[in-house]
């Protein structure tokens, strides 16, 4: 049996070295206009139902993003499907590179919660690995039996943050997410 553990990587560095970038919470309370950002799942090869199925329980859960599939050169999130653990190399809010790796399908995960996942990446979220289903950046902490696609409320609140702002557009240098198991 494989024990469970992560190469978090980059993501001790992830978001912690934006904290200074932050600004002031915007002025006003109006409501925002949802921020569009176009994805490309055509690289993702089956798994391209389960990145449109991600996709829309963010947009559900977040009314500041709308997350679109790209029909030009405009996607500004690109999935890939390969034989590896999933993985999102991000380039600042709602900008990065996903790949679905089948590593973690073949243990079992459930392929729409690791696109959920995966994008939340994207939306600047770092993983959080409490073993709890009702969190999508649990990730492969919570059991293979969890299919959830919901962000977790708290989640929700922080895309949402990181939309207004909170995340920048671009990062000084990418952030690197592996979602794999080490023996
Ligand atoms: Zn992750």
């Amino acid at each position: 049996m494989f024990r469970k553990i992560t190469a978090a990587l980059a993501v001790t560095l992830g978001l912690s070295f934006l904290v200074p970038a932050l600004g002031a919470e915007p002025a006003s309370a109006a409501p925002v206009a949802a921020r569009t950002i176009y994805y490309d799942a055509s690289g993702a090869q089956e798994f391209k139902a389960a990145v449109d199925e991600g996709a829309a329980a963010w947009n559900q859960a977040v009314p500041e993003i709308e997350l679109k599939p790209a029909t030009g050169g405009q996607a500004t999130i690109k999935v890939y499907a390969d034989d590896g653990w999933p993985r999102t190399i991000s380039y600042g809010f709602g900008q990065g590179t996903i790949y679905m790796g089948r590593e973690a399908v073949n243990d079992g995960f459930y392929p729409p919660r690791i696109a959920a996942h995966e994008l939340g990446h994207t939306l600047g979220l770092p993983d959080n690995r409490n073993g709890r289903c009702d969190y999508l950046m649990s990730g492969h902490s919570s059991p293979t039996s969890c299919q959830s696609t919901t962000p977790h409320a708290t989640e929700a609140a922080q895309v949402s943050q990181n939309a207004g702002g909170r995340v920048p557009a671009t990062f000084s240098k990418p952030i690197r997410y592996d979602d794999c198991f080490t023996f």
